[in-house]
């Protein structure tokens, strides 16, 4: 099958439509509480972008707006990841290895750029589990299921990189903002190529902070 770019990165900023509110509550308590405007405000203008030059490849687009026009540290490591992406899967003659090739280069360009090593509690850690999984040939739904995991795994874990260090343990016990938004790159992803997965929906899979469920 070939996977509709355009639709994944529409699946992609409704997920993070739905999931505002959470992402936004997580940088508040880790960071500065601009996370969720950074990454919906991208998705939204990538959404623009592709009404308004829905001839050329959508992930390409998606990865220059956030280069571009994207504001935080996340932004632009976004836009490394997107445009990685694009390239492999422009390249490639295998799609799943495409997408293998474009998430292990895209890690690799954002931690040439970010330094973050494995455990500094950053988008590292969702996308490393993500990684492995493609790697390995696993389902699009399970390397989704790994990078949610991975995400989920660093509210144990004490920030060494970005903002969050500044802020001690006041993070501990909640996820990562950054690990949990490109948690919802691979939600996203599944949900298209592969609708029958049984993933569940993004309020459940990242719950506002302090709510119940
Ligand atoms: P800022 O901290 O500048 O406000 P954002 O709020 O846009 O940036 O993004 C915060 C997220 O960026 C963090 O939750 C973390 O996942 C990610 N991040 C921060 N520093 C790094 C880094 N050096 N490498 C990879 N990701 C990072
Ligand atoms: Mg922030």
């Amino acid at each position: 099958m070939t996977i509709d770019q355009a639709q994944l990165l529409r699946t992609y900023a409704e997920a993070a439509e739905t999931a505002h509110q959470a992402l936004t509550a997580l940088d508040q308590i880790s960071g500065d509480g601009d996370f969720g405007d950074n990454l919906r405000e991208g998705l939204r203008w990538t959404v623009a972008a592709l009404d308004a030059r829905p001839q050329e490849p959508a992930m390409a687009v998606a990865g220059s707006v956030f280069l571009d026009k994207v504001g935080g540290t996340s932004g632009p490591l976004i836009g490394l990841l997107l445009s990685a992406i694009s390239r492999a899967l422009t390249d490639a003659s295998d799609e799943r290895e495409g997408w293998a090739t474009g998430v292990r280069e895209g890690l690799a360009a954002i931690q040439r750029v970010g330094e973050a090593e494995p455990g500094d509690r950053t988008m590292v850690d969702a996308l490393v589990p993500a990684r492995d999984a493609l790697d390995a040939g696993a389902s699009y739904a399970d390397g989704a299921r790994a990078a949610l995991a991975g995400a989920a795994a660093t509210a144990d874990i004490r920030a060494r990189r970005g903002r969050a260090s500044y802020v001690g343990d006041r993070a501990l016990g909640t996820p990562d903002p950054g690990a949990t938004g490109i948690a919802l790159l691979f939600w996203a992803l599944a949900r298209v190529a592969e609708p029958d997965s049984g993933l569940g929906e993004v309020n459940e899979l990242v719950p506002v902070p302090g709510k119940a469920g």
